[in-house]
């Protein structure tokens, strides 16, 4: 499995990306940057995206994206899968024709340009012989994480933003994880803040992987706030009691 970080910054700053992993080319996982980074081709290759939640960090570029589809996009919709109450927070709140127009209606409704799908908390679904998997995690807005297999059988889990969680580690318990990618928005000295926003910070990532049944063989740290990333890192070295790697954008991860 290749994944490229197309983001992986908690907010936009000149040279920070906002999340969004790109999986064998075609698999979108966040789209809070696509339109910027890839060329035409790269764009016209995504076939999927999952959406963790609904927060604009994570789903600003969707928009752009359908929109450059518009023109040349020959092959089915673009599919934005995730929970019922994510989707439904997207089509009424962006794609309304009023914020943005409805691509699910563009050219017509017979072949649109992009389609939604819910996947449910619990349950799998197959995207392109894929195996993803979602389990509900903790954070102010319906928000899911999600477990990707590929026919290979590599597995890669994603968080999305999440404060201190259980369903998704139980989940994770049934699958032989190559790598998890998982957040920390704030250092230490933002405990409260981190908790009460649903955000993790080094040591409640700690507590996080004491959680876990097996810990992944990679931990994939992303969303760092760009104002504490050298606080953050620092902390994140000396109170883990794992050998994390920080996320950087344009990276190449293959696992
Ligand atoms: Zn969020
Ligand atoms: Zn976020």
């Amino acid at each position: 499995m290749k994944i490229r970080v197309l983001g992986s910054s908690g907010a936009r700053m000149p040279g920070h990306n906002l999340p969004a992993f790109l999986i064998d080319d075609f698999l979108l996982l966040d789209a809070g940057t696509s339109t910027c980074v890839l060329n035409k081709i790269a764009q016209r290759k995504i076939t999927h995206i999952l959406i963790t939640h609904a927060h604009l960090d994570h789903i600003n570029s969707i928009p752009f994206l359908a929109e450059n589809l518009v023109n040349g996009h020959y092959g089915k919709p673009l599919t934005v899968i995730s929970g019922r109450d994510v989707i439904n927070d997207i089509k009424r709140n962006i794609f309304n024709n009023r914020i943005w127009p409805d691509f699910t209606a563009i050219p017509d409704r017979k072949k649109p340009v992009m389609k939604f799908m819910n996947i449910a908390a619990g349950s799998c679904m197959k995207i392109s012989g894929y195996q993803v998997c979602t389990a509900k995690v903790n954070h102010p807005v319906p928000s899911y994480g999600f477990i990707i297999e590929d026919p290979n059988g590599r597995t890669l889990v994603y968080t999305g933003d999440t404060g201190p969680t259980n369903k998704l580690w139980n989940m994770m318990s049934y699958h032989d994880v190559r790598a998890l990618i998982i957040e920390v928005a704030f250092p230490d000295s933002m405990k409260q803040l981190a908790l009460l926003s649903g955000h993790l910070t080094p040591s409640l990532l700690s507590e996080e992987l004491k959680k876990m049944k097996k810990v992944p063989d990679r931990i994939l740290v992303t969303h760092i706030s760009p104002s504490y990333r050298s606080e953050i890192i620092r902390e994140l070295k000396k109170n883990t009691g794992v050998k994390t790697e920080i996320l950087s954008d344009n990276k190449l991860i293959r696992i």
